[in-house]
């Protein structure tokens, strides 16, 4: 996985990046959020 903001190449299951700090949000997470966000509105 790369970090959103410097495109750092992290390890899978970095929370943090180890270029710029920033916190590193998981797209299967964000995915997850997305899939019950659709559910909950009807979709
Ligand atoms: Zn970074």
């Amino acid at each position: 996985m790369f970090c959103t903001k410097c495109g750092a190449q992290l390890q899978d299951d970095a929370k943090y990046c180890t270029a710029c700090g920033a916190r590193v949000a998981h797209p299967n997470a964000a995915c997850a959020q997305a899939d019950e966000m659709k559910r909950n509105s009807g979709f």
